[in-house]
């Protein structure tokens, strides 16, 4: 698993990343909140642990709009590290989207169980999917399905990201630009006629009905009719 740690406390941070890093875990650790939302735009991570008191931008800021992008980064678990003792701090972020709070200074063993907890929770919660009704797209497969056939179809990475924008909310219309913006890694050049032949690929293995366009506006999917 992938772990993100933002800390901008040196001695915490060599500290947790010295006890979190196996074989099977990597931590990347980052000092700053915007080095953070950056790290978090560009990779998916498996587990964030947070602390909020950051320089640049502040955790609570980081989490909020860490809780805003797009599926399935926005679902990410999330343990805040915060000095802050203060109830209302704890509160605020368990509000904001964080699955658990540590208060500094805690033990590695609690804060290893905090997190075997919180997956635990999250893995029992979380439906890989995201659906209308219509079509179902499976988040870890990246494979979508059409209802009364369940049989998965395969898609590109660019499929995938933008009926993934599409299916993250259901009768909204997306306009190209925003649709764009999904389906290029940074650094990408776009085409002109990317989104639009995307459509049509998709349509072609799902069915014509399942994206409809939105003349000049761009493109949506019906919400589910149950
Ligand atoms: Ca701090």
């Amino acid at each position: 698993m992938r772990i993100l740690l933002v800390e901008d406390d040196p001695l915490i941070a060599e500290a947790v990343k010295a006890s979190l890093s196996d074989e099977t875990h990597a931590v990347e650790h980052v000092a700053d909140g915007r080095d953070a939302l950056m790290m978090l735009s560009v990779q998916e991570y498996g587990f964030v642990l947070l602390d909020l008191g950051l320089p640049g931008v502040d955790g609570m800021t980081v989490l909020r709009t860490l809780r805003q992008a797009p599926a399935p980064k926005n679902a990410v678990p999330v343990i805040i590290l915060t000095a802050r003792d203060a109830l209302q701090a704890r509160l605020d972020g368990l509000d904001a989207g964080a699955d658990d709070y540590l208060v500094k200074p805690f033990h590695i063993s609690e804060l290893i169980a905090r997190m075997r907890a919180v997956l635990r929770r999250k893995n029992q919660a979380v439906d890989n999917t995201l659906t209308n009704g219509t079509i179902t797209l499976d988040i870890q497969d990246k494979t979508a399905a059409v209802k009364d056939n369940p049989k998965p179809i395969a898609l590109s990475r660019r499929e995938y990201a933008l009926l993934a924008a599409l299916l993250a909310r259901p009768g909204a219309i997306l306009s190209k630009r925003s649709l764009e913006e999904r389906i290029y890694e940074p650094g990408e050049e776009p085409e002109s006629n990317a989104v639009e032949y995307l459509i049509h690929s998709l349509r072609k293995k799902l069915g014509p009905q399942v994206i409809k366009n939105v003349r000049g506006l761009g493109w949506m999917v019906d919400k589910s009719s149950h």
